[in-house]
C-alpha cells in the first residue's frame, strides 16, 4: 500500500436558507459559505478535501444532495451548516435518506457583531444562531447520528474537532469496504479471539473470510529468488541487521526465506484486496518461520493484523492505522504482557511474540533471529525496538455476544528503567492511567480483551466519533476514572443498548 488511505475521499459542505430572502442575500450567503468551506478546506489539520456545494433552498434539492451523498464512493461525510434560517420540515426527507456521517457545523461568517452598523438586513444576514437550532431540532426528532460542533471557523478548537470527526469518517469509509484475510482459523481454546462475523460485517462494515494457509505458501514458493534477495538487501540497509543474518553469515538463508515470507503475504494482500489478516502459530501449514519481520513491515505500511486468528483486532488495527495516517506517532497490534508492579510506579510491559509495528519504535530497529518456543518452525527473524516515549491509548474490541464494545485506556508509554538485553522481542512499557491497578480492575471489569490497538497517532476525540458513527460503545478508562464509576457505566450502556437494539 503505497497510495494514502484518504486518496479518493473528500467531505461535502453543505448551507441551509430558503428563497424568502431573495437573490441578492442568496448570493452573499453562497460567497460566505463558500469562504467557510474553503477557510477548512485550507487547514492543514484536516486530512480531506471540504467540497463547497450549492446552497440548498427547498426540500427537493436537499433530498436530491442526500441522496448523491450517499451513492457516491467519494463522499465520506458531510458537514452541515444554515447560514440562514431553513425551515426543517425541508430536511426530513433528505436527512431520512442520508447514509453518510453528519457534522453539524454550528458557526457563523463574522467574528464580532458590528455594533455601531448593525441593522435588519445584517440581521436577517446572519441568523444561524436560530437557523441552526431549528435543524438541529429536526436531527434530534429524526434520530440522526451527528457531532455538533460550535464556534468561529478560525477558532483552532472547531479545527481540531472537524479534523478529528474527519478522521473517523474515513476511518469509517474503511471499515466499511475492509477486507480482512484470515490464514488459518483462531487459536483453539480461546474466547477473546472469537466473533460473530456477520454482524461485525453488519455493524462495521469488516468483511472477513478465512483461506487455507497453504493457499498462502504457494505464493510465498512462488516469489523468486532474485527479488528475495533484493528485499534481504533492503533489510540490511534498513535496519541493525545481526551479522549472522548477513550475506555471508551462517543463518542468512532464514533473512531471505523471511524476505520470500513479505513478498509472498504483498502479492497475496494486493492480490484480493486485502488491508488486513491474521496468521496462527498453531496452523502454519508449510510455512517454514511464523512470519514476523514481514508481518512488522506490512503494519507498517498500513496494513492490519491480528495475531492468533483475531480478526477483531486486525481490522480494529486497520481501522486506526487510517484514522491516524500521516500523524506523528504510531500505530501497532499489541498485547499486554506482564507487570512491573514496584518500585516506582507500576507499570505493563506489552509485546507480543513477534509482531508490533516499527511505527511505534523510539529509534532504528535491530533485526534478529531467535528460537520461538511455539509454532514448531524454524526460527523467525524479527525487528526488535523500544516504542517511543509518549502519551498513547490502548484501545481493544470484544464481542459480548450480543454486541460489539470497544475499551480504551489512556496511557503513557515511557522508557524502559533498564535495557531489555535478553528480551527478543519489540515491545512498549506504559504507566496507565488512572493507575496500573485502576485501569487494569476497569479492563477486566469491562471484559476487554488482552489483544489490543496501541496508538501514539490517533487521539480519543476521533476514536469516539468512530464509535459514534458506527454505533457501537465505548468505555473510556482515563485519568478520571474510578473502577466503581466505570462499573455504573456498564450496568447503564447494557440497558441503553439493549434498548437501541431493535426488536
Ligand atoms: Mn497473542
Amino acid at each position: 500500500m503505497t497510495t494514502s488511505p484518504y486518496e479518493g475521499q473528500e467531505i461535502w459542505f453543505l448551507t441551509g436558507s430558503q428563497h424568502l430572502y431573495g437573490e441578492e442575500t442568496l448570493t452573499q450567503v453562497a460567497d460566505q459559505s463558500r469562504q467557510i468551506a474553503q477557510r477548512l478546506d485550507a487547514a492543514g489539520e484536516i486530512p480531506l478535501p471540504i467540497v463547497w456545494k450549492p446552497v440548498l433552498t427547498d426540500a427537493e434539492s436537499i433530498r436530491r444532495l442526500c441522496l448523491e451523498a450517499t451513492a457516491s464512493d467519494s463522499c465520506a461525510g458531510v458537514i452541515v451548516w444554515m447560514h440562514t434560517f431553513s425551515p426543517a420540515k425541508m430536511w426530513i426527507a433528505g436527512l431520512s435518506a442520508l447514509d453518510r456521517p453528519v457534522l453539524h457545523l454550528h458557526t457563523q461568517y463574522n467574528l464580532s457583531l458590528p455594533w455601531s452598523s448593525i441593522d435588519m438586513h445584517f440581521m436577517n444576514l446572519n441568523q444561524a444562531a436560530h437557523g441552526d437550532r431549528e435543524f438541529a431540532h429536526i436531527e434530534a426528532r429524526v434520530g440522526v447520528q451527528r457531532k455538533i460542533v460550535a464556534g468561529h471557523a478560525t477558532d483552532p478548537r472547531v479545527v481540531r474537532r472537524v479534523a478529528a470527526w474527519t478522521r473517523a469518517a474515513a476511518g469509517r469509509q474503511a471499515a466499511r469496504t475492509l477486507r480482512l484475510a484470515r490464514f488459518g482459523d483462531n487459536m483453539r481454546e480461546v474466547a477473546v479471539t472469537e466473533g460473530d462475523k456477520v454482524e461485525a460485517q453488519l455493524r462495521f462494515g469488516y468483511s472477513v473470510n478465512t483461506y487455507g494457509v497453504n493457499d498462502l505458501v504457494e505464493v510465498v514458493d512462488a516469489v523468486q529468488d532474485k527479488e528475495a534477495a533484493e528485499l534481504a538487501a533492503e533489510y540490511v540497509e534498513s535496519y541493525d541487521v545481526v551479522p549472522s543474518l548477513r550475506p555471508g553469515g551462517i543463518r542468512h538463508d532464514s533473512l531471505l526465506y523471511a524476505a520470500r515470507l513479505e513478498l509472498g503475504l504483498r502479492t497475496f494482500l494486493t492480490d484480493g484486496g486485502f488491508t488486513a489478516f491474521t496468521t496462527n502459530f498453531e496452523d502454519l501449514g508449510g510455512l517454514r518461520q511464523l512470519p514476523g519481520i514481514a508481518v512488522q513491515r506490512l503494519m507498517a505500511d498500513g496494513y492490519g493484523f491480528g495475531g492468533e486468528g483475531d480478526w477483531k483486532t486486525a481490522a480494529l488495527l486497520r481501522t486506526m492505522k487510517v484514522m491516524g495516517a500521516g500523524l506523528p506517532g504510531g500505530t501497532t497490534f499489541m498485547e499486554d504482557y506482564t507487570y512491573h508492579l514496584g518500585p516506582g510506579a507500576p507499570r505493563i510491559l506489552g509485546a507480543h511474540m513477534l509482531e508490533v509495528c516499527p511505527s511505534v519504535a523510539a529509534a532504528r530497529p535491530r533485526c534478529e533471529i531467535h528460537a520461538l518456543s511455539i509454532g514448531n518452525r524454524e526460527d523467525p527473524v524479527r525487528l526488535v525496538f523500544d516504542a517511543a516515549p509518549g502519551p498513547a491509548l490502548v484501545v481493544g474490541l470484544a464481542d459480548l455476544g450480543d454486541r460489539f464494545r470497544l475499551t480504551a485506556n489512556a496511557v503513557d508509554v515511557v522508557a524502559p528503567s533498564q535495557p531489555l538485553p535478553q528480551l527478543p522481542v519489540a515491545r512498549a512499557v506504559w504507566k496507565p492511567r488512572p493507575s496500573l491497578a485502576e485501569s487494569a480492575e476497569s479492563w477486566l471489569l469491562a471484559g476487554a480483551p488482552h489483544h489490543t490497538v496501541l496508538s501514539s497517532a490517533v487521539d480519543h476525540e476521533t476514536l469516539s466519533d468512530f464509535a459514534a458513527m458506527a454505533g457501537v460503545e465505548l468505555l473510556t478508562i482515563d485519568e478520571h476514572t474510578t473502577p466503581e464509576q466505570l462499573a455504573k457505566e456498564i450496568r447503564w450502556n447494557a440497558a441503553y443498548h439493549r434498548l437501541a437494539q431493535a426488536l
